[in-house]
């Protein structure tokens, strides 16, 4: 455990997709800032993840993309199966956001989406973090904003005074209780994930796509029977990340989360499974961790004179979009262009809530709104064209 300095230029709580990339871009904009996360040591989390475009040119400001795509996997599209019988329903390109619903006229159409496993970033970026500028073990306690700065407090008792604080603490922060403590709400829905090698599955079937093998038709999801199987390349196409969305995850509760027994997820997937599907469980080199889809609202105030929350701090979303991460990226880019503009200052922090609190409250509607319904995405794009 590194020693807590008492005073930093910038501190930031969480070392996430939003925090990890703050540290990154910030100590490369040459501003001292220390990076406080929780957890004791950086592991395996939250399998896949997508970026689109306009989030990896956001990585390439700080020269990020470069190395990233080599860890990534462009999608070429989306593939909808058949759960029990494997035959192709759909195949189409990925909806931009404009197409999706979200107010943006110049971006109407399909986008480019790369695939990666949301632990080989982050590792990677823990890399690029000055030495001594990262503080595990580290649980916030609170924060408060003082005439010259502000302090967070650590539930190991140890104290940090710093100029500007940046709360990335994730979808149940701390940071924002500050500014507005809306409850985390629970969706009736949770992903259970794995991942294996591309050997388990057809040599003729690529690794190259997000596949869909829907199976909501298969159950009754009032008796918590439907699940969708979703797929996707990471590490360059040589692994499958494996989704399981379940409906009804509460039947998972008497699991430990984090390692769930592949009979409990073989069990909830339908009768007549096609047999690659079922494959890829038993190929599985990862154990299976199950993550409840959450909500909470967008917070109504992002900033202080001291402090400003991004990524799912201020505005949790649910997945049906990919955008969550992507819009943490867009916060850290629009800080630092502000921090830029106003040098590091208040004026900084409320230009960056100013513009992105209105934009992404529009994403966050949409994503609430869309359900994970591959036909229906078809649908809509094909009438827009
Ligand atoms: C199933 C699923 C699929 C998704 N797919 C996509 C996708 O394809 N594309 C996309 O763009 N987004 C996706 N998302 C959303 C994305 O995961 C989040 O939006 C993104 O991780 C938010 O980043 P963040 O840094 O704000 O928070 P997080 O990544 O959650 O990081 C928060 C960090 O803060 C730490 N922390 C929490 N509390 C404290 C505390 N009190 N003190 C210190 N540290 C603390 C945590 O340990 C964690 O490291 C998906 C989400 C889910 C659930």
């Amino acid at each position: 455990m590194t020693n807590v300095p008492e005073h930093v230029d910038v501190a930031i709580i969480g070392g996430g997709m939003g925090g990890l990339t703050a540290a990154v871009a910030l100590n490369k904009a040459g501003i001292e800032a220390h990076l406080f996360e929780q957890a004791p040591a950086f592991g395996q989390v939250g399998g896949h993840l997508t970026l689109d475009t306009a989030a990896i040119e956001v990585l390439a400001r700080w020269g990020l993309d470069g190395h990233f795509r080599e860890m990534a996997v462009e999608l070429n599209g989306i593939e909808v199966r058949q759960i029990d019988t494997g035959e192709i329903t759909a195949a189409f390109p990925l909806p931009d956001l404009g197409s999706m619903g979200v107010a943006d006229p110049n971006r109407k159409g399909s986008r480019v989406v790369h695939a990666f496993l949301r632990a080989d970033y982050l590792k990677w970026l823990t890399s690029l973090v000055p030495a001594g500028r990262l503080h595990l073990g580290n649980r916030l306690k609170s924060l408060q904003d003082v005439a010259d700065g502000a302090i967070a407090e650590f539930e190991n008792g140890k104290k940090v005074k710093a100029n500007y604080i940046i709360g990335a603490d994730g979808i149940r922060s701390m940071a924002r209780n500050l500014f507005d403590p809306a409850e985390t709400l629970v969706a009736p829905v949770s992903v259970a994930r794995t991942m294996c090698p591309v050997s388990a599955m057809p040599a003729d079937i690529p690794n190259d796509r997000m596949r869909f093998f829907d199976g909501w038709a298969f159950g009754d999801k009032e008796a918590n029977h439907g699940t969708h199987v979703l797929t996707a390349p990471v590490r360059g196409g040589a692994f499958i990340c494996i989704d399981y969305q379940l409906h009804g995850g509460d039947q998972l509760q008497d699991c430990n989360p984090w390692d769930i027994p592949a009979e409990r997820i073989a069990a909830r997937l339908p009768k007549e499974t096609w047999g690659p599907v079922r494959a890829l469980l038993d190929a599985r080199v990862e154990v299976i961790a199950s993550y409840p889809l959450q909500d909470r609202p967008v917070a109504t105030k992002w900033t202080s004179d001291h402090i400003a929350i991004i990524g799912d701090a201020a505005h949790a979303m649910r997945p049906t979009l990919g955008q969550g991460a992507c819009q943490s990226i867009h916060d850290v880019g629009q800080l630092l262009m502000d921090i830029e503009a106003h040098g590091l200052s208040t004026a900084a922090l409320k230009a960056y809530e100013a513009v992105r609190a209105p934009y992404v409250r529009s994403i966050v509607d949409v994503a609430k709104n869309t359900k994970v319904d591959p036909k229906a995405w078809k649908k809509k794009i094909e009438e827009e064209a």
